[in-house]
């Protein structure tokens, strides 16, 4: 074990790591200079379990309806050697293969597996290299359930797309399939804009591998594939969508992402986020400890952490408590770039602190602002 992981093994504690997925790397895009969220997320942190234990309200939790749904259709679309998906993969890359080859990772080893990820990871990196060199009679058209590596800030996560499908003039395309419907053929933009920088994540991590092996990493298609249901049934349909510009995002995003032991550097070495489960499997960590071993990280809260993170109550309170500047939305905390706290800003405007050279200009502003406030105040009276 590196001394990197044993770090980041003593700010998880006693609890197994959560892998980086798609999800949390999408999420990164939307927040990537927040350290918390980088730290907890490279130490496999089980946010979620940290908001529970917090009391904090979960407003990103699934309902089991939804996952059951989600799961099922899943499910149906990957049935049987990926029956429902061939027709649909064929039509919408043109497949013309007599017979397409199905491959399902998820088979690969077994229950007492130590490694399952690194296990399934190592026989999908065969298979994607065998397709790509040519070297199988037989080309891997269709690997289901595969575990792709991809290296963020310095450190491997490994994620699990759901399907790659290899075209034989030698592209590659990744699948995913999601459950929100395409109603008369559009969908969510929302919810696509997400699908689709999880997807760019996939599409990196597959260059990856390709680049690793001399190949270019350009034989990873921009274009992604969503299978999604039909209107109002459970019938799949697949809809090419362009992940140009999540995928230069993202990989801007990483390749900005501090390394991780600059930040470890920043962070008392006792500090642990340890829950402490008991025999009930219920956290025996004192609350007001967690907090304060969260208080070590520097936070960067936005009002849009609501919609991609677990402790978004937890920072906004924090933010509010502080005065941050930050806690009042972006567009405030971008006009006045400089200045931290709102009592900051305040002391500028009333003349009860000197402006910096780098304060001028926001504090002028500030106090026209004010001028503005105040004569129309006078005007209404
Ligand atoms: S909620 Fe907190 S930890 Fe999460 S991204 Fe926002 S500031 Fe960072």
């Amino acid at each position: 074990m590196s001394s990197l992981d044993a770090r980041l093994g003593v700010l998880r504690g006693t609890t197994p790591p959560i892998p980086h997925n798609a999800r949390t790397l999408a999420a990164l895009t939307a927040n990537p200079s927040c350290d918390r969220r980088s730290l907890l997320d490279a130490a496999g942190i089980d946010k979620d379990a940290l908001a529970a234990h917090l009391d904090l309200p979960r407003p990103l939790r699934k309902s089991q309806l939804a996952l059951d749904y989600g799961l099922a259709f899943e499910r149906k679309v990957a049935a049987q050697g990926g029956t429902p998906l061939v027709p649909l993969l064929r039509q919408a890359l043109g497949l013309t293969l007599p017979e397409v080859s199905y491959e399902d990772v998820n088979s690969v080893g077994s229950d007492d597996d130590k490694s399952p990820l690194k296990l399934r990871r190592a026989r999908t990196r065969s298979l994607i290299l065998s397709a790509a060199h040519r070297r199988s009679e037989r080309p891997r058209t269709l690997i289901d359930h595969p575990v792709l590596r991809l290296t963020v800030a310095g450190h491997h996560a490994y994620l699990e797309p759901d399907v790659i499908a290899f075209q034989h003039d030698g592209n590659f395309h990744i699948v995913e399939i999601k459950s929100f419907p395409v109603i008369h053929g559009q969908a969510d933009s929302t919810k696509v804009a997400a699908a689709l920088t999880q997807a760019a994540a996939y599409v990196l991590a597959l260059r990856e591998l390709l680049a690793s092996d001399g190949l270019p990493p350009g034989h990873v298609s921009d274009t992604v594939i969503l299978v999604n249901p039909r209107n109002f049934s459970h019938q799949p349909t697949a809809t090419l969508v362009n992940a140009y510009q999540q995928i230069k995002s993202l990989s801007r995003h990483l390749g900005r992402l501090r390394r991780l032991p600059e930040l470890l550097d920043k962070v008392p070495p006792e500090t642990t986020f340890d829950l402490a489960p008991g025999p009930d499997r219920k956290s025996t960590r004192p609350r007001g400890e967690l907090v304060a071993a969260l208080a070590t990280v520097r936070a960067r809260y936005t009002p849009g952490c609501r919609h991609h993170c677990d402790l978004a109550f937890h920072c906004r309170n924090e933010a509010r408590n502080q005065s941050r500047i930050e806690a009042l939305g972006t567009a405030v905390r971008d006009d006045l770039a400089g200045i931290d706290t709102v009592a900051t800003a305040l002391a500028l405007t009333d003349g009860h602190l000197h402006p910096s050279r780098d304060q001028r200009d926001i504090t002028q502003a500030l106090r026209h602002a004010q001028r503005i406030h105040a004569d129309l105040g006078t005007s209404t009276a």
